[in-house]
């Protein structure tokens, strides 16, 4: 059953994904062995490892409509009645936040089993949950490595509660593909692409966790979960399959219901799926720019050696629905001495230029063993003040370094407290409006 459900689950479709991702990342090894031996210096990405392997008895959480559809056909639903069932299971998962089929009640007591025999509607195990004094919690979830000696998979999950909103911030991947220089994430060796399942799930965990689904009395109606950033682990446009799928369940307005407005995707610049992050997902999108010259972003963002700045800048310039009302979000990690100087500013107003944009600064967020700093605050208020005075909204919020600005690239798979900085950096992050 696992393999017949593996083979038309789209695991082919990742299969030859993956063998994609295996020559792209081999040509690059090769490239950046040749690039060692003349004296360059990180290599551009990593052999994603990607032992998914579905369980046996597979959830339908992260399945399309028609895939639910064919689903319910190879247990024997007949034709006629496999639409009704599937609005049926879409309204109690998405809607509802069921969590066993046992409780669709609207469903008869015998399909109700016949549908337990062989799926469930789990999503990824919640292994630790802390929560902060100021709300924002932190979850850790447990993925299946396919591979018993394999230590399970872990991703991290946070939701930031703010005054108008409360944002998600969800994983792509275990772990990233990509070896930015300044990001924690990118020195993790393991790499596992997430399902759509393992995606949308997250956003189905934090709705569980926070009693947040349609059931949950509010005066208003509002749900707590308004936001969701694609900027916790991995790099989301080298999951675009599962990544789009994901997201658009997550914004179909019969079910999860979270507009596109409010789901932003950050990219390290992977410019041949931003296009198609437009077209195809329709979400807003941020680009993790953090230099303005190639040389420097070369070594902070080595994909860079792949698609250059101006590449970069044109997929911007061309994507679709981008207007003033919708615009492109530039982060910019400001690493003290050597991307923060007042010259990086003006090439950085320079460079947008006739993109609609708005620039989000991020506090480099200190990890061990890293070689960076984060800039000094005297400098961050230059930096954005002339960046302010150039006509970009600044994310600056308090007159001193209390709540400022965004780092969730930070994630990593041990449990432990947030700092007090990464808390502001998460909170400013969600600044996405
Ligand atoms: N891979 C995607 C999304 C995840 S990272 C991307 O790179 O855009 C989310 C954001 O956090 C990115 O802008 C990333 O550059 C930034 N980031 C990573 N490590 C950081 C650190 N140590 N301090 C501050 N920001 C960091
Ligand atoms: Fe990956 Fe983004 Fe970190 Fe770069 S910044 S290593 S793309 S998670």
């Amino acid at each position: 059953m696992g393999e017949v459900f593996g083979a038309r689950w789209g695991i082919s479709r990742l299969s030859s994904g993956r063998w994609k991702a295996y020559l792209m990342s081999m040509t690059d090894t090769m490239t950046s062995m040749t690039e060692a031996r003349s004296g360059a210096t990180t290599p551009l990405e990593k052999i994603a490892l990607e032992t998914y392997v579905p369980p046996a008895k597979p959830s339908l959480v992260g399945l399309s409509r028609a895939e639910i559809a064919e689903r319910l056909g190879e247990i024997g639903v007949a034709a006629a009645q496999r639409k009704m069932r599937t609005q049926q299971l879409w309204h109690w998962i998405y809607v509802r936040g069921a969590q066993t089929f046992d409780a669709m009640t609207s469903i008869s007591r015998e399909m109700r089993s016949q549908l337990d025999r062989h799926f469930t509607v789990a999503r990824p195990e919640v292994v630790a949950e802390q929560i902060s004094n100021d709300g924002t919690r932190k979850w850790l979830l447990r993925l299946p490595s396919g591979d018993a000696v394999e230590k399970a998979h872990e991703v991290e999950c946070v939701y930031i509660p703010e005054t108008d909103r409360g944002t998600l911030c969800v994983s792509s991947q275990v772990g990233c593909t990509l070896n930015c220089s300044f990001c924690h994430t990118g020195t993790q060796r393991l790499v596992r692409n997430l399902t759509a399942g393992e995606i949308a799930g997250q956003v189905m965990v934090a709705r569980d966790r926070l009693n947040d689904w349609a059931d949950r009395e509010t005066p208003t109606g509002s749900r707590l979960v308004t936001n969701v950033v694609m900027m916790g682990m991995g790099e989301p446009l080298y999951n675009f399959e599962a990544v789009r799928d994901a997201l658009l369940i997550v914004s179909d307005n019969e079910g999860i219901g979270i507009s596109r407005r409010r789901i932003t995707l950050s990219t390290s610049g992977v410019v041949p799926n931003i296009v198609r992050t437009g077209e195809e997902i329709g979400v807003m999108l941020a680009i993790s720019l953090h230099a303005v010259r190639d040389e420097l972003r070369n070594e902070l963002v080595p994909l860079n050696r792949k698609y250059p700045i101006a590449e970069l800048l044109q997929a911007c310039r061309d994507y679709p629905g981008s207007s003033n009302a919708r615009r492109i979000t530039f982060e910019y990690v400001m690493l003290k001495g050597v991307n923060d100087s007042l010259d990086d500013a003006r090439l950085l107003v320079k460079l947008l230029k006739g993109i609609p944009a708005k620039i989000n600064l991020i506090p480099f967020n200190p990890w061990p063993g890293t070689r960076y700093e984060c800039s000094d605050w005297d400098q961050i208020e230059k930096f954005s003040e002339y960046i302010f005075n150039a006509g970009y909204s600044s994310p600056v919020r308090t007159p001193r370094g209390r709540d400022i600005l965004a780092a969730c690239g930070q994630l990593k798979s041990e449990t432990e407290k947030l700092s007090v900085r990464e808390r502001q950096a998460l909170r400013a992050m969600a600044m996405t409006d």
